[in-house]
């Protein structure tokens, strides 16, 4: 479908009821626009902010066709969106980012031949379908690697780090994947993680927020801080600069995060793609307060076809994000509380373990304890 001119007043879709749906749905208000969510789950936080809700599986294609064609625009919050459900949504409306940036991101082996292909390093890696592929794998690339599914992989769910080439029997392991198309990455010996959250408008302009550094505690975001500290200025460009190459060779237009690792050798930094998000990103929700616009409006300005807002940090201020996983949510009344602290909740039921109940922002130097 193509683009129509769209203003204040307009629909804009969102596929994923999530907390990244939440926020974009806030964003999209503050712009005068509606919005409709469409997600499976009758829990989900983002219908609670949405002026119209559509509560269907991924695979209803009469309920897909419906809710984009109740729309002027649709985006999503979550890049693992079935090929057929993209294809339903495009015929009826416009679609940011296009499908091609969720086929191509989806499965690791094409995005990551996809980045090399541009001329940017990632980890080494081959394609494991079979226990013999896994024996020409381990070979090729050497161990430590680790052994990932190629789809569906989140949080770190779905891989496992293989260091020794004895390490149980190999239909055992492939058991344990279920089945699964799979591949092998060589370890990267990274000194950190880092991402950098950008966006690209309809006209091909590009805005990138400033390099985060990431740290994850069992897998899952744990804290973002903005700007990578103690990184050259050469290493924050160069990430700016592989993040548009990556979303100007996609046609891309939305928020995109690369998450990339850092790697040091001999004293130099050096830059190695791990994964690309068609998508607002976690790494991204300092720039709700820290950052003259946030990632949510830049996505939906993207969207929408309108000019993109300045990535500048706020007086140029350093920010730190923490995410609030399961109980730390507990703490919300000290949260509020503590002078500076941004306290987001996103309206999830139940504290499980390892789920993001929210985030709290803070600009300028850290409080003691922090
Ligand atoms: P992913 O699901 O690919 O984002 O991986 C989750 C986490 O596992 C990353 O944030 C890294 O900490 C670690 N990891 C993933 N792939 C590699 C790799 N090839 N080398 C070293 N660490 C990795």
């Amino acid at each position: 479908m193509t683009d129509r001119n769209l203003g204040p007043g307009s629909t804009l879709g969102i596929v994923g009821g999530g907390q990244l749906g939440r926020m974009i749905a806030l964003a999209a208000a503050n712009y005068g626009l509606k919005v409709h969510v469409y997600a499976p789950d009758r829990d989900s936080p983002a219908f609670d902010v949405a002026a119209r809700t559509t509560c269907a599986a991924y695979d209803d294609a009469e309920a897909l066709a419906d809710f984009a064609r109740s729309v002027d625009v649709v985006t999503y919050e979550f890049e693992n969106i079935p090929h057929a459900t993209a294809d339903i949504l495009a015929a009826h409306a416009p679609l940011h980012p296009n499908a091609r940036a969720l086929s191509t991101t989806q499965d690791r082996l094409t995005e990551k031949a996809f980045v090399n292909g541009l001329g940017i390093p990632t980890a080494l890696f081959q394609a494991v379908d079979t226990p013999d592929d896994l024996d020409r794998a381990v070979a090729a690339i050497g161990l430590p690697a680790v052994l990932k599914t190629r789809r569906f992989g989140y949080d770190g769910k779905g891989q496992r780090i293989l260091r020794e080439r004895a390490e149980g029997d190999r239909n055992a392991l492939f058991a344990e994947f279920g089945g699964a198309p799979l591949i092998l990455e060589g370890f990267v010996p990274f000194e950190r993680e880092v991402s950098v959250v950008g966006a690209r408008a309809r006209d091909g302009s590009f805005a990138a927020f400033d390099l985060c550094e990431n740290e994850h505690q069992d897998h899952i975001l744990a804290l973002t801080r903005v700007p990578a500290p103690g990184l050259t200025a050469e290493t924050g460009r160069a990430a700016l600069d592989i993040a548009k190459r990556i979303a100007d060779a996609l046609d891309y237009v939305g928020v995109l995060a690369v998450e990339m690792f850092l790697v040091r050798e001999d004293g130099a930094e050096r830059l190695v793609v791990n994964e690309i998000a068609p998508r607002v990103h976690n790494s991204g929700h300092w720039t709700i307060e820290g950052a003259l616009t946030s990632q949510f409006a830049q996505h939906v300005r993207a969207v929408c076809g309108w000019p993109l807002g300045d990535p500048a940090r706020v007086g140029g201020l350093p920010v730190e994000m923490r995410n609030l996983i399961g109980a730390q949510a507990d703490d919300w009344h000290a949260l509020l509380a503590e002078p500076g602290a941004q306290l987001h909740l996103y309206g999830k039921g139940a504290a499980r373990a390892g789920r993001k109940m929210g985030h709290v922002t803070r600009l300028g130097s850290r409080p003691a304890g922090f």
